[in-house]
């Protein structure tokens, strides 16, 4: 497939996935700004402080981490041996909250992306889950 940017984007981009600040949430902020998207960060007049907000385009993006935010994937699926009521309880409570948040924002209006932290290990998947979610027009208004 041929390389929808140039090479010093796809520099950039690279860059940034590979920065000195690993954490997931900078290197999706790092890759959407390389790839020429400008946003707010951590909009807390939102339900659930959306982690990155394109207020133009109407669009949230969520960085979850996996174990915090009960993802189905295998680090999602881990839990601690210490404990266990505890944790089974806090993480179910968190994916709720997620849950309730995501719907609170789709009523105002806005699309959401939830990036997990496991996606950061394919950077060109995740390239373009970026934007497919950020080109494609909302289909209800
Ligand atoms: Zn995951």
């Amino acid at each position: 497939m041929a390389d929808l940017f140039s090479p010093r984007q796809r520099s950039s981009i690279m860059r940034a996935v590979k920065g000195k600040d690993t954490s997931p949430e900078r290197i999706v902020r790092r890759m959407a700004h390389a790839l020429g998207y400008r946003f707010r960060l951590h909009v807390s007049a939102l339900p659930g402080c959306p982690d990155m907000v394109f207020p133009c385009r109407r669009k949230v993006i969520f960085v979850h981490g996996c174990f915090w935010h009960k993802h189905r994937c295998k680090r999602g699926d881990r839990m601690p041996v210490q404990n266990r009521e505890y944790w089974l309880k806090k993480l179910d409570a968190n994916r709720r909250r997620d849950r309730r948040h995501r719907a609170a924002l789709a009523k105002l209006g806005y699309r959401v992306l939830v990036v997990w932290e496991c996606q950061i290990r394919s950077p060109r998947r995740l390239e373009s889950a970026l934007r497919t979610f950020l080109e494609e027009e909302a289909r209800l208004r």
